[in-house]
């Protein structure tokens, strides 16, 4: 059996769209599961879109999220360049072959008459599609208008009468008419292909077995098909991917800062996560396991378990599988991933990692919601003295005044301000004052957090916080419990 061989060809947008990066997962998870090679190509022949900054960004992320490319631009290959833009000769050969054999023909329509046959068939309620004019030229006068310079493009010559079918793996047989196909252009007016074509082109010339692209290119297949064997080449197999939506209705979109794979980064995602979870979107593993390492994905994975319909992409669903991966991060994962966020709210001396990771890691479910959940140690913020009231604690005011007042003395005696050090003079402060643990735990941790949830209690709050800035809270706590 031939190597299987697939590949990922964006445009350089300067925007990984999320259902791009599914796109290229599984084209990656087909590739390493029948040990063949994935490439990347880079889809550069609309020069009018080109983007500062857009390959490279492709290439990183593609590193980042571990789908690396056996071949592509800035790692070579024997089947390069693999940046259209640079392909130019390649299609020109193949253009020039095609105009010979008659699968293709030059158009000089300008863009003014089409749009004037346009507007009229519109009038009569009809749909433009290429009327042929220009296919009726004869080949040695067309060659003739070109070489005295008219402007030209060069258009597909599709058979009159027939069907134009195929197999695709997800969405079996798709078949149409010949007669409803366009003749639309291979190559434009810049010398440059289009899409049209040159997937054709790369996707033989670089050896391409299997075609996994959006659906959007499923009803052009036929079109591509009818090229192939033009050019007398073998037809690769078709996996067309239903899109990522928002919802039933909705596409993701960029102004909802919910369409990229950058979007969710910035909003604190973590890479294993989003990987994990679209992989699960448009894709059932058939089990009821939803965690999913790369290579985990690899055995798993099933051309049969691709859907049909287009899958959600449900924020919730990614936030609690993030929050999943947050749990098995360890230390110096997780404070790579928070150092950012620390950041925002601490200086560098007062990033006590250790303390941080441990009371932050189980409760966070995105990384953008630390400096929220730390705010208090920037700013004591203003608090009601209700807050000192807790049932289940047995306190209320007037054991609060009681039992900062006992902690304070106590702390203030510290000369080692620790963990241990903050907990043992605490537990004494409420053996000596005959009070419940917390009795004294409870209003000390309101007294130096002015907060009613956060991440850890008194003892981490104090150490977080440090000798002198617990002290000058909880006198802050006496003052205004005196009043
Ligand atoms: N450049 C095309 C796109 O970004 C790629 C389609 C394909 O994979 O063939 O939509």
């Amino acid at each position: 059996m031939k190597q299987v061989r697939t590949r990922f060809a964006p445009s350089p947008t300067g925007y990984l769209h999320i259902g791009g990066l599914r796109t290229a997962l599984y084209a990656w998870l087909y590739a390493k599961k029948y040990d063949g090679k994935f490439i990347l190509r880079i889809e550069d022949t609309d020069q009018e879109r080109f983007v500062e900054g857009a390959t490279e960004l492709i290439y990183r992320t593609m590193r980042e999220t571990g789908l690396m490319y056996d071949e592509g631009p800035d790692v070579g290959g024997d089947y390069g360049p693999y940046i259209q833009s640079e392909r130019r000769d390649t299609y020109q050969q193949y253009i020039d072959q095609l105009i010979e054999s008659g699968g293709a023909y030059y158009c000089f329509c300008t863009k003014e008459e089409l749009q004037q046959r346009r507007e009229a068939a519109e009038k009569d309620g009809g749909a433009f599609r290429y009327d042929g004019k220009c296919k009726h030229i004869p080949l040695e006068e067309a060659k003739r208008r070109v070489a005295a310079g008219e402007p030209y493009v060069v258009r597909q010559c599709i058979p009159q009468t027939g069907e134009a079918g195929f197999d695709d793996l997800v969405f079996g047989h798709i078949s149409v008419p010949v007669e409803e196909l366009e003749e639309g252009i291979l190559m434009k007016s810049d010398g440059l292909p289009t899409y049209n074509f040159a997937n054709v082109v790369d996707d033989h010339l670089m050896g391409i077995t299997h075609v996994i692209r959006g659906m959007e290119y499923l009803s052009s297949t036929p079109k591509y098909n009818l090229l192939y064997e033009a050019l007398g080449w073998e037809v690769p197999t078709y996996i067309h991917l239903a899109p990522v939506m928002r919802d039933a209705q909705h596409k993701l979109s960029k102004r909802h800062g919910d369409a990229s794979y950058e979007d969710f980064i910035n909003k604190g995602y973590l890479k294993d996560a989003i990987i994990n979870y679209i992989a699960l979107v448009g894709w059932n593993p058939g089990t009821d396991q939803e965690i999913f390492t790369l290579d985990e994905l690899i055995d798993a994975f099933d051309v049969k378990g691709i859907s049909k319909s287009p899958g959600i992409f449900d924020v919730q669903k990614l936030t609690w599988m993030n929050a999943e991966y947050i749990r098995k991060m360890d230390e110096a994962a997780f404070t790579q991933a928070a150092m950012p966020y620390y950041q925002q709210i601490l200086q560098p001396d007062a990033v006590q990692c250790n303390i941080l990771y441990r009371v932050l890691q189980p409760r966070l479910e995105v990384f953008t919601q630390i400096p929220e959940k730390i705010a208090f140690l920037k700013e004591l913020p203003a608090y009601d003295n209700a807050l000192y009231v807790h049932k289940k604690m047995k306190t209320d005011e007037a054991v609060a005044r009681k039992a900062v007042g006992a902690s304070y003395e106590a702390l203030k005696k510290l000369t080692q301000w620790t963990e241990q050090s903050v907990h043992d003079a605490l537990m004494q402060t409420a053996q000596e004052n005959e009070m419940k643990n917390g009795q004294i735990f409870w209003p000390v941790r309101v007294a130096v957090t002015g907060t009613e949830v956060t991440p850890g209690g008194a003892i981490e709050a104090a150490v977080l916080l440090g000798r002198e800035e617990t002290l000058r809270r909880m006198e802050h706590a006496m003052a205004q419990l005196a009043e």
